[in-house]
């Protein structure tokens, strides 16, 4: 591959950008110091054994093995998605519905209730009320061919978006486009941090010289210099998980806990509020995201909307399930772990209607999931909600979820 000039490429990239929010083209950047800091996080326990992110994988990811033999430029991009749809509250208050785009080959998504069904609702992170990964994914191979189109060239490329093994966070800061705030989140000025990332590996070969890529430099530690003396979300995490600026204890965050089928503890479940997926308070209190333009392109790339009937939602069969969830990035992670956020929800939002599906899960193989459908039908704390407990108790062989029922009964 011949030596490229940057302006050339650069303004090839800008003309086939569609879709994309940002853009920038750097080279494959040497990230020995973030690998530091990323390592003494997993010596201090503060990444979960449970991910098995190990300090070998954290290598390899930070020296991008399997690309970095070929690849010499990472074109980096983000997808903003900051619209005016709104949360639903506790009981099913959605009050708008999206107007249709068009998105060949996706769906328009049932139509959403416009008032309260008065039935409990779980709301779902603003960042997977549609598949923007997926979004992006499209547009960046589209940028691809329009680039080969544009420079008369033919590339290697490898498009990347939500994925872990390289640290797509740290390239994006790299890029100088956004800086990581104290919440350890990516924040620019045109878009906070309501926005994905995705990348294109490439073997173009590009001349920085005279750009300003020459001088960067990858600090050995995240500088947060966007964020001044604020301490917001340091201050607002319900968990206390940002121990301090930069470091997030993930064990704490309902982010993690919210993926994962492990048991939240006693103390965070009456603070977990109706989070059916996802936490993203440590974002929105953000004053980087206070004055935002809530004009993303609402598009229906894996769109599940803001929020989920509880109800609907644990009784759903596989296939609805897939239905309901397919193309979103939901549908990757373990059902069990939304039943068991669904549940919590519950819990928090008690409803007599659900006491039937409360005992079916009452009866799950999971004793992560007993143990949460026993919470919240102790919550209920009705005379039938009682007896379902005390029935599960006399046949009830886990320790676990034996002692999370005699502390309700
Ligand atoms: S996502 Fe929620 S729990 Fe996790 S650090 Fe942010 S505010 Fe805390
Ligand atoms: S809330 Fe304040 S401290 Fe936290 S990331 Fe935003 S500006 Fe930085």
């Amino acid at each position: 591959m011949r030596l490229m000039n940057y302006d050339k490429v650069y303004s090839a990239l800008a003309k086939y950008a569609t879709g994309i929010d940002a853009l920038h083209i750097i080279p494959v950047p040497d990230l020995s110091g973030p690998l530091e800091h990323t390592i003494g996080a997993l010596s201090k326990g503060l990444i979960p054994a449970h991910y098995r992110w190990t300090e070998e994988k954290t290598k390899r990811a930070y020296s991008f093995k399997g690309y970095r033999e070929w690849a010499r430029s990472i074109i980096v991009a983000a997808k903003y998605y900051y619209t005016d749809e709104e949360y639903p509250d506790e009981r099913g208050y959605i009050r708008s519905t999206p107007t249709a785009v068009s998105s060949p080959g996706h769906k328009i998504p049932r139509e959403l209730s416009t008032k309260g069904t008065g039935r409990p609702y779980g709301r779902i992170a603003r960042f997977t009320w549609r598949n923007n990964y997926r979004y992006l994914y499209g547009k960046l191979w589209e940028l691809v061919a329009g680039l080969e189109g544009e420079l008369g060239i033919s590339l290697r490329a490898k498009v990347l978006s939500n994925y872990t093994s390289i640290p797509e966070k740290i390239l994006f800061a790299f890029s100088g486009l956004a800086a990581l705030g104290k919440n350890c989140v990516l924040i620019c000025r045109e878009m906070g941090s309501y926005f994905v990332v995705g990348e294109v590996l490439t073997d173009l070969r590009i001349d920085f010289t005279g750009s300003r890529f020459e001088e960067l430099n990858v600090p050995r530690e995240p500088e947060f210099t966007s964020c001044g003396d604020c301490t917001r979300c340091i201050d607002a995490c319900p968990t206390g998980a940002l121990i301090e600026q930069g470091t997030l204890d993930i064990n704490r965050c309902f982010q993690y806990l919210s993926e994962n089928v492990i048991p939240v503890p006693q103390i965070y479940r009456p603070i977990w509020k109706n989070r059916l997926y996802g936490c993203s308070t440590c974002i929105d209190v953000c004053p980087y995201n206070s004055r935002l333009e809530s004009n993303a392109e609402k598009h229906f790339v894996g769109y599940v909307g803001t929020g989920e009937d509880l109800i609907d939602l644990l009784s759903y069969s596989h296939n609805q399930w897939d239905e309901r969830f397919r193309d979103n990035q939901l549908i990757i992670r373990d059902r069990l772990a939304i039943v068991q956020n669904a549940l919590l929800c519950l819990g928090n939002c008690p409803h007599e209607g659900a006491l039937p599906l409360l005992e079916t899960w009452l009866s799950h193989t999971s004793p992560v999931i007993r143990a949460s459908a026993a919470w919240a039908l102790g919550r209920m704390d009705t005379g039938a909600s009682r007896r379902a407990l005390e029935r599960r108790l006399h046949d009830e062989g886990d320790a676990y979820v034996r002692d999370e029922i005699g502390r309700i009964l």
